[in-house]
């Protein structure tokens, strides 16, 4: 096989010569971690891109996650979703939370309104949804089941970077959002992550808890852990918001193409664009109907890996299906049965801004026939 690779995603990566020129301040600086000037001109510059009132940055994307929990003293119970990554779980598992799956809906692929309320207890505490792909939740209905019922709501919106409901960011739906920075997601500072927040009061609470809990030199108010983001990758980050917007308009052109040349294939499902959404193309999932394609979703994955196209079954298995979940009443597929389906129909297709028309073309023809 001599074709080369066509990998599902490619890290955004900034101009070296202006990294190099970043790290040079730094080195003269010799002030490398610890809410640098640089870091601090990151958190400044994400709230105006991402029009939030507050962020918190952190070292990776399950930080934030991990650290929001014990922000809201979350106990007991929390709602979610199992079609995720498998980190927005373990984040309730490592704090001793017991995770209630409930099942996702076609549509969105985001946990299904309708089907919060029967998983309420008395334990419920909060409900942890996940933007997935990036496509907004319904956080209107989310929000008033939470009113209702005293919850909190904490979205994992990691796939939801610049996302948009008629001009207003998703990531003030709830009481927080957090966001991954990782080098696969459409915007990156190699590794990273953020969390975004409502009021200077939490704001204050997350810097202390992602800095062991210190509120100054001898004071030591909370639990805290280390989360903090260092200099060299807000220098990158930096570089890297500057040329996020070309990178969402190749991703929206990626997703255009694919759509026209897929609208025909019979057995072929996919996203369009929501009405007043700005979307940011993070991922561009196909879902297949084996017995109207005429091919199983494996054989067709396989078939693209043949041809050296990279594509990636996200998100199966399930994480109700991964041994340390499935023993959980809520793990049972028959209660989820959108997601068990959709699992064992998904592959998300090649996305990133570097994509050509040629790399296109073989995707594509890995499908049409
Ligand atoms: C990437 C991702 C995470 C984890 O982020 P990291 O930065 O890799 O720690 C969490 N949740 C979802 C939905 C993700 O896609």
């Amino acid at each position: 096989m001599d074709k080369q690779k066509i990998t599902v995603t490619a890290p955004l990566l900034p101009n070296l010569d202006e990294f190099n020129t970043l790290l040079k301040d730094i080195w003269d600086s010799k002030w490398i971690t610890n809410n640098g000037q640089f870091h601090q001109q990151l958190e400044t510059e994400l709230c105006k891109y991402l029009k939030v009132p507050y962020i918190s940055l952190f070292t990776n994307g399950t930080l934030p996650l991990l650290t929001a929990l014990q922000a809201l003293r979350i106990t007991g119970e929390v709602i979610t979703t199992p079609y995720s990554f498998v980190a927005t779980t373990h984040s309730l598992w490592w704090n001793g939370i017991k995770p209630v799956f409930v099942d996702i809906e076609e549509s969105t692929c985001g946990i299904d309104p309708d089907k919060i309320e029967a998983a309420i207890t008395p334990k419920t505490t909060a409900i942890m949804p996940v933007h997935c792909y990036g496509k907004p939740c319904n956080t209107k209905r989310i929000q008033e089941i939470a009113d209702k019922y005293g919850l909190k709501v904490i979205y994992d919106a990691a796939h939801a970077f610049g996302v948009e409901v008629n001009g207003e960011s998703v990531l003030n739906a709830g009481d927080i959002s957090t966001l991954s920075f990782h080098a696969t997601k459409v915007y990156n500072t190699v590794e990273g992550g953020a969390m975004v927040m409502h009021d200077a009061e939490m704001k204050k609470r997350v810097d202390f808890l992602k800095n062991f809990g210190f509120a100054n030199e001898t004071s030591v108010v909370a639990p805290g852990i280390n989360g903090k983001m260092d200099e060299v990758r807000s220098a990158f980050g930096l570089l890297n918001l500057r040329k996020v917007d070309d990178a969402i308009n190749a991703r929206q052109k990626t997703a255009q193409i694919y759509r026209k040349e897929l609208r025909d294939v019979s057995g072929v499902r996919f996203f369009d664009d929501m009405p007043g959404v700005r979307h940011n193309y993070s991922y561009f999932p196909i879902f297949i109907n084996a017995a109207k394609f005429g091919m199983t979703r494996d054989e067709l994955y396989f078939k693209m890996k043949e041809q050296n196209v990279l594509g990636r079954r996200y998100f199966y298995p399930l994480i109700s299906e991964f041994s340390t979940y499935r023993g959980l009443p809520s793990a049972n597929p028959q209660n989820l049965p959108v997601a068990t389906r959709i699992a064992n129909e998904v592959i998300c297709l090649p996305m990133h801004h570097e994509l050509s028309d040629n790399d296109l073309e073989r995707v594509l023809n890995c499908i049409k026939r």
